[in-house]
């Protein structure tokens, strides 16, 4: 598949139009931000890991009847996916308190949560991704109700069918963060499924597993992402 011009460039990844004007090829960098940006760094091939990490999250996904934006891996760092009109939100999922959520309410990191629990943020770098509830989502005009419902439905059966399966891989999901947009009419999960925006502790040590090791400047980056490929494919890179 040809790149032609990027569309947009992010801050994790760049999305590349094809000679297919539905669809778009998306290039997974190594670069890495926290705090909205005010942290920046690399972690070594952890583009290389994304792809693959999400390219197996939504095969799995998709063997359960969840739809995603997937068409192909196309090279090591390549996915082409169908391109969609995105619902400007951040879908988070909880099981267990961390990160906002524990600072917010005052809540210890790691206490379980009485259940599955599903927050929205406006995705906005300039406003930093405030919170948001069903009603500002309606209120602006950023999906409908309908729409809204869709969305929490089927992030709450991913986070089932995620939790299920990492289980076996003595991985427990803590959080996540998931994009949804709009193809032919329907809601579709799309952007990516990986250690950048996941939370995943393994399940005896706790040992953190995911970008909280940069964000916190924790150590061992780079193993927490091979751990978790090794854990899911049994590939090492
Ligand atoms: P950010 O925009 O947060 O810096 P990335 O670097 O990951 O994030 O950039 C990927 C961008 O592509 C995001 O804005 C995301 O919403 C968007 N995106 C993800 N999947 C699709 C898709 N299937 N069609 C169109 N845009 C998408
Ligand atoms: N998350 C994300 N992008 C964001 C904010 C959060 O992918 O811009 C993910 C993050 O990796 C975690 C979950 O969403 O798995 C919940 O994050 P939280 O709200 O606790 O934010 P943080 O502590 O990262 O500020």
């Amino acid at each position: 598949m040809e790149k032609k011009e990027a569309l947009y460039e992010g801050k994790a990844k760049i999305m590349y139009a094809t000679d297919k004007a539905d669809e778009l090829l998306v290039y997974y960098k190594d670069d890495a931000t926290a705090g909205n940006g005010a942290k920046k760094g690399t972690i070594a091939d952890k583009g290389v890991m994304n792809n693959k990490m999400t390219a197996f999250f939504f095969g799995l996904l998709e063997k359960e009847g969840i739809k995603t934006h997937l068409v192909k891996v196309t090279g090591e760092r390549e996915m082409l996916v169908k391109k969609m009109d995105m619902v400007p939100l951040e879908v988070i999922v909880r099981n267990v308190a961390a990160g906002s959520f524990s600072q917010r309410f005052g809540v210890k990191e790691g206490t379980p949560l009485k259940i599955s629990t599903v927050e929205f943020c406006y995705k906005n770098d300039d406003l930093g991704d405030p919170f948001m509830n069903n009603y500002h989502i309606a209120a602006l005009g950023l999906a409908t109700s309908e729409e809204v419902a869709e969305i929490e439905k089927q992030a709450l059966k991913v986070n089932d069918i995620l939790k299920a399966f990492l289980k076996e891989k003595k991985v427990d999901l803590i959080d996540f963060k998931l994009e949804f947009g709009r193809l032919d009419g329907k809601i579709v999960l799309g952007d990516e499924i990986s250690p950048d925006n996941c939370r995943f502790w393994d399940s005896d040590t706790h040992e953190k597993l995911d970008k909280d090791r940069f964000r916190r400047d924790l150590g061992n980056v780079e193993d927490a992402y091979k751990e978790m490929l090794r854990r899911l494919t049994g590939e090492e890179r």
